[in-house]
């Protein structure tokens, strides 16, 4: 079963979008009007919002097929992989392989064009020059290469500090006949260890419920995501889970969940302060994952935090996930990584990978917030809009438009 939301100016509007986009299948699983935001769009015509799903059929659906390798989301996107356990692994995409032979022949179009600008540059007659070129030209070479891969990350939006610190750290690890392979497989290594081994979620083996948090401002997508990881684990895996939400400052919030939970089957606590949590964890004690909704707060506000803090407090989750868009400014996101600092522990989980202008901003923040990195989410669609990080990927990207 896959769920969307689709918003329309009018339900015609609204609903033509469900058609268009999932067929004359879709069965509508709710419909209501919403208010844009902002002071001027509250009094325009209300949006008309629909919840619509439609069921993949079995042998399409990640979900009904656990562990049978692949799945292909609405857009074409993406490929999930589960392992016997039934956890979510890095998605496998077959761009990938085409994305890696485009770098590594831009790689070797690059060597080739530096080889004859090098060739070209040595007099040919001339042994003396050409001895003192040989002696100064490898080390010129050298820092033209991480320049130019320099140059890609900051088309890619790493942030200029970040771009240095790889670069000389490069600079200084590479030997002065390096090839332009030795180099980027260098700038690599270096991205890889600073984005690090992304930490999906890992049931226990205990009997004890995993009891996970999603924090972070509003909008960010927590109530989707949990919706997306709910789905997996109970559907793909067959585990018992447990719901809690404590947003009751927005009842839509909470109305979005139930919404979630009861096609899926799931039961929901609703929680009207941090103090009724324990007792919603007890009821839960049978569950194998109990996921817990909170309240998006401002960053700027730290008055709100004081409830996040009693709701972490007392229910000493074993994972806290913040949620970080991608389609947030990055200055802002600073702030947001600021904001969250009283919590010792959390990973990061990248939304709305697919509305985001390049992938330099997961580095980013990875490297400012210095946690480890979990699950990006790449759409609406619930529960196929979520993978795990792939590093690999995201290095290649990082480093790959070459334009030559
Ligand atoms: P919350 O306030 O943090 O709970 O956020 P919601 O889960 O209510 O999501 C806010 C909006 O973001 C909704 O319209 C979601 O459908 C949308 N959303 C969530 N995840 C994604 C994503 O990965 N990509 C895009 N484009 N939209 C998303």
């Amino acid at each position: 079963m896959k769920i969307r939301r689709y918003i329309g100016k009018d339900t015609q509007d609204a609903m033509l979008k469900v058609r268009l986009d999932l067929g004359s299948d879709a069965i509508i699983l709710n419909t209501r009007k919403i208010r844009q935001k902002g002071f001027l769009k509250f009094f325009s015509k209300p949006l008309v919002e629909v919840l619509a799903a439609v069921d993949e059929g079995a042998t399409q659906s990640n979900l009904s097929e656990p562990g049978n390798g692949r799945n292909k989301s609405a857009a074409g996107v993406k490929n999930s992989i589960t392992d016997k356990k039934g956890i979510l692994k890095e998605p496998v995409e077959e761009r990938y392989d085409s994305d890696i032979g485009e770098l590594e022949q831009k790689v070797k179009n690059m060597e080739q064009l530096l080889d004859r600008i090098y060739k070209q540059m040595q007099p040919a007659n001339n042994s003396s020059i050409q001895s003192s070129m040989q002696l100064e030209n490898p080390m010129d070479k050298t820092s033209k290469i991480i320049q130019v891969f320099s140059n890609n990350l900051i088309h890619n939006n790493v942030d200029i500090s970040i771009v240095n610190e790889i670069a000389s750290e490069v600079k200084s690890s590479v030997s002065q006949s390096a090839s332009v392979n030795d180099i980027a497989a260098k700038m690599y290594n270096r991205i890889i260890t600073l984005l690090d081994k992304p930490q999906p979620i890992q049931l226990n083996n205990d009997a004890k419920a995993k009891i996970i948090v999603f924090v972070g401002p509003t909008g960010v997508g927590k109530t989707t995501t949990l919706a997306k990881i709910a789905a997996i684990f109970s559907i793909n895996y067959k585990k018992n889970i447990g719901i809690i939400s404590s947003d009751t400052y927005r009842i839509a919030a909470v109305e979005q969940l139930k919404t979630y939970t009861d096609i899926l089957g799931l039961p929901i606590h609703v929680i009207y302060s941090p103090e009724e949590i324990s007792d919603a964890i007890s009821n839960f004690s049978d569950k194998d994952l109990i996921l817990i909704d909170t309240a998006g707060r401002s960053h700027k506000d730290m008055q709100q935090f004081e409830e996040l803090k009693r709701i972490i407090e007392l229910s000493n989750p074993e994972e806290v996930f913040l949620l970080l868009s991608l389609t947030t400014d990055y200055n802002v996101c600073k702030e947001i990584i600021n904001s969250y600092s009283f919590l010792k522990e959390y990973k990061i989980l990248f939304t709305k990978l697919d509305e985001a202008v390049s992938y330099g901003m997961i580095l980013n923040l990875a490297r400012i917030a210095n946690k480890k990195l979990s699950y990006v989410t790449t759409g609406q669609s619930v529960p196929d809009d979520i993978e795990v990080v792939n590093i690999d990927k995201i290095a290649k990207k990082l480093l790959g438009s070459i334009q030559i």
